[in-house]
This record gives C-alpha cells, structure tokens and sequence, in this order.
C-alpha cells in the first residue's frame, strides 16, 4: 500500500452512506493510467453496505425528497461549489481517468450545464389536461396528469466520462425527487467521490446518495439483487446492459449501450469545416467515447485529399502524458485496453489494412492511427474500437454507404458532412440512430439534447429534460363530479 504516486486534494477513498465515508471489505488499487502507478486505494463496499445504502435511500424516498425550488437551489449550487474544486477534479481525472487537460476541463464545463440543466428540470416537470370532452359519456370529467418520483433510482456508470455521465443520472433522478445510489467504474472511483463531497456541500441531502464502490460483477451484480430500487440508469458495455435488463424484470431502466458511429463526408462537404472535426472526433478522450468516429465514409472524388488531410492533422496531434498540455492524445483506460487496440490494427494490416499513419504502443498510450482499405471484417471496422484510431472508406454511392452505416448491430450516432437538402433529408429518414447530425460528425454531444441509442446501442433518452421524465412516474388524476 506503500509508493503511491502523489495526486493533491484526493477525495475519500471510502464508500458514501447516509452521509459519512466508511471503509469497505475490500482495497483496490486505483492507477495512474499514464504511467501505472497506485493514486490511492478505494475500498469495495460490502455486500451489507450495499444492502443498506439501498435500505437509506428507500427510507428518504419514501419519506420525500425537499419541495422542487430546494431541490433546483442546491443543484444549482452544485455547479458553483464544482467551479470551486476545479482543480482537484482535473488533477484526479487526468490520472484516473487519464484525461489530457483540456479534455479534463471540458468535462468540467459540460458537468456545470448538467447540474443547471437539471435544475431548470427540477422546476418545470409538468403534466397535462385529459380533454375527456372527446369520450362520449366521460366529458363532465376533469383529469389531470401529474410526474412523482419513482423511489431509487441506480445508477452504474462507465470510466470513460466519469464526471459528466454520472451527472446526467444522478442530477436529473434528483431533481424528480429520487434517491440515488451509485456505482461509479472500479477505474475511476475518485471523480464520483469528488462529486459527491460537492453535492453534499451544495446541500443536497445526505440520505439521497450513496456511492458504493467496487467491481461489475461483485457490488455490480448485488445491486441487481436489491429489490427496492424501482429504476437502472445505466451506460455502459451492451454485455452489461444485457444482463442489467435481464434482472430488472418489470422495473423500469435506461440503457446507454455501445456503438459503433459512422460519419459521412460528401464531395461537397466543406472540408475546413469537416476535418478538425472529424480527427478530433475520432481520437480526443484517446477514442474512447461511445459516440467516437470509427468508420469514415467518403465520396470518392475527395477521398484521397481528406485521407491525406486527416493523415496530416493526425499527425500533429501528440500522444503521452496527459500532463503535458501539449498532449492530445492521452493513454487509454489500461495497458491491456492498449494492447488490444494494437492487436485489432495488427490484424487489419494482415489482412490487408493499410496503416497510413499511428498505431504505436508504448504502455498505454496508442499513437493516433488512420486506416484505408480495411477489411469488411476486420474487427476495427466491425467491433467496437474504443480506440484512437479511423478506419475510412470510399464510396461511389450515397445509397450504399447510408446502408453500410446501418449495417452493425448498434444505433446511437451518425454524422453526414453535405450542403445537399435532398442527400441530407435522405440521411435523416434511413440512417436508424438516436441522433443523425448534418454538417457534424457523430460525436458532438449537446447536454440539453436528448441523447440516446436504437438497437443494441440501448434504449431511454439522456438529457436533464428526458431523463427526469424516465425517472418519474405519471399519475392521473380524475374528478368525476
Ligand atoms: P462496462 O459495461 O464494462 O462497465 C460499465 C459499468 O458496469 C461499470 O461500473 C461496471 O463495473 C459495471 N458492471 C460490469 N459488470 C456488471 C454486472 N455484472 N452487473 C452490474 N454492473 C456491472 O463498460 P465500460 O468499459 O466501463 O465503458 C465502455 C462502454 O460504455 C462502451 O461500450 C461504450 O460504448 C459504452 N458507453 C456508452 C455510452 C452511451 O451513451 N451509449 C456512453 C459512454 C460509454
């Protein structure tokens, strides 16, 4: 437990119940994922103090979160006291998460628009009038719809934005007046800690979060056992999500799956526009974003000239220490998610692959790598990379690349780069995904906007707006005078 490297203003390393930190059953190391090394060593909650956060958090929904403007009040605070720890969550982020600065930074700016989304939320969670005029027999009725709270909502959340996805559950679930308990990734425990200190000190109550930290398939698994949480809020692995849903039964959930996103650049397209885009969509967060470009498909008159610039842009972009601002580029969530990275691009060049540029490994850091005539089924094309890396494709026929894009299990995220009405309204009606983007690539997410999958990508929309209404429950209310 000796020789871990120094990381300033570490939150607890205990699990959040009813307010205090307590230690769990088990240590488990959290690296630095740059350069390997222990930050700290996070405790695994046991399989009692899953039982009771679950117990704490029934307990306070049941007994009714605080009115909505208090509720509004300390979300609100939240992004304000976050403001203020700023720099304890880039320095965890950057070494947990091994986020470069400016990647660290934007998660930060993004989780503030989160909380004050959510706190609008809070205040404007309204039903509607039944015109029961139009049922014969029924029109001296009045009927009204009014949103209640669901009770626990949980919510498990994936490494790879440890801040801000976190806060599109457990900020709207609480702005509709549930409790929550968190499970945040065994990889980056730290940032959910930071975050519930910040939450506490904004006021919010303690018994409405708990944060129990641990693995997947040990306080993972028990917290599909608890009977009283009625709602799963989940983003993740689509492997996880499938055995989430499996022992959620009839209750209801969210599921925030994988993906593999497509971007289509047309002839047209305007490239100074297009490529920074792309590139940094492809590869900051080191690829690792659900909504990352992975396949590229480009209109073959200009294929060559946007290879060649993506090449270029690629190449300016510095992989290594997240520390540095000069990094794009940071290590991936481990060396073994690195190595596998390196295999995939190793066996598209064996079967054919050209590698135009990247690839490299050193740890776990992968140099950004551009790919041109990989194989149909080679697994950078056909799987889900979570990688810095590009795989692109030239097509002859809009039809057919719209139809290549469709053609993978998943559905989240599509980008089309095109000034044509008619190529962008074909796009928006055949593309099936949760969100198709013109003249954008796949991966420009806007916290206000109602984000989620269709197929294996999962189901439920993120968004303070939308989630706080899958995180209630309506009720109609009838007066039959
Ligand atoms: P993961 O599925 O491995 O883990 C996600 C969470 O589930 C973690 O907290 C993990 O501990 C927990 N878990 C694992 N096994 C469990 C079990 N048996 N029971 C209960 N919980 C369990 O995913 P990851 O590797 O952390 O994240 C990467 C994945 O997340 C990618 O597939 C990516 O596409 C996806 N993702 C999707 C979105 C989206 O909005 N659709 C956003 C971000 C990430």
């Amino acid at each position: 437990m000796t020789d871990l490297l120094s990381i300033p203003g570490l939150p607890p390393t205990g699990n959040l119940i009813a307010g205090l930190w307590v230690e769990g059953a088990r240590p488990f190391a959290v690296l630095d994922k740059y350069s390997g090394r222990p930050i700290a060593h996070v405790t695994e909650a046991s399989r009692d103090q899953v039982a009771l956060a679950v117990r704490t958090a029934k307990k306070a929904a049941d007994a009714g979160a605080p009115p909505p403007h208090d509720r509004a009040r300390q979300l609100r605070r939240a992004a304000l006291v976050l403001q203020t720890h700023r720099q304890r969550f880039v320095d965890v982020m950057v070494a947990e998460a091994g986020f470069t600065l400016a990647d660290a930074n934007g998660e930060i700016d993004r989780a503030m628009v989160t909380l004050e989304l959510s706190a609008d939320e809070a205040v404007r969670l309204v039903g509607e009038v039944v015109p029961f005029g139009a049922s014969p027999g029924a029109h001296r009725r009045m009927g009204l719809t009014q949103r209640f709270p669901v009770g626990v909502v949980c919510a498990i959340t994936p490494f790879n934005s440890p801040l801000n996805t976190v806060l599109h559950k457990v900020a709207p679930a609480y702005a509709g007046g549930n409790a929550v308990v968190l499970k945040p990734s065994a990889f980056t425990p730290l940032t959910s800690a930071l975050l519930g200190e910040v939450l506490l000190e904004a006021g919010m109550p303690a018994e409405f979060l708990a944060i129990v930290q641990g693995e997947g398939d040990s306080v993972g698994a028990w917290l599909l056992e608890e009977q009283d949480i009625a709602f799963y809020t989940f983003t993740g692995s689509t492997r996880v999500g499938r055995i989430i849903q499996q022992a959620a039964g009839l209750r209801r959930t969210q599921m925030e799956l994988g993906s593999i996103a497509s971007t289509l650049v047309c002839a047209d397209a305007d490239l100074e526009r297009a490529i920074p885009r792309i590139a940094n969509a492809a590869l900051r967060k080191a690829g690792q974003v659900c909504t990352s470009v992975q396949r590229l498909y480009v209109e073959r008159p200009i294929a060559e000239e946007v290879t060649r610039r993506l090449v270029e842009y690629a190449g300016t972009l510095r992989a290594g220490d997240p520390r540095d601002p000069a990094t794009r580029v940071g290590p991936l969530i481990s060396e073994e998610a690195a190595r596998r990275a390196e295999q995939w691009l190793q066996q598209a060049v064996q079967g054919g692959a050209r590698l135009l540029c990247g690839g490299q490994r050193t740890g776990s850091v992968v140099t950004p790598a551009v790919l041109a005539d990989v194989p149909q089924d080679g697994k950078v094309w056909c799987q889900e990379a979570f990688a810095p890396l590009l795989a692109i494709k030239p097509f002859d026929d809009f039809d057919a690349a719209l139809a290549g894009a469709n053609d993978t299990p998943f559905g989240l995220s599509a980008g089309v780069f095109t000034q044509d009405i008619d190529r962008a309204l074909k796009a928006a009606r055949t593309l099936r995904f949760g969100t198709v983007q013109i003249n954008e690539t796949s991966s420009a997410r806007s916290d206000v906007m109602p984000f989620g999958g269709v197929k294996d990508s999962g189901f439920g929309k993120e968004g303070p707006a939308y989630a706080i209404r899958e995180m209630t429950e309506e009720r109609l209310l009838i007066f039959n005078p």
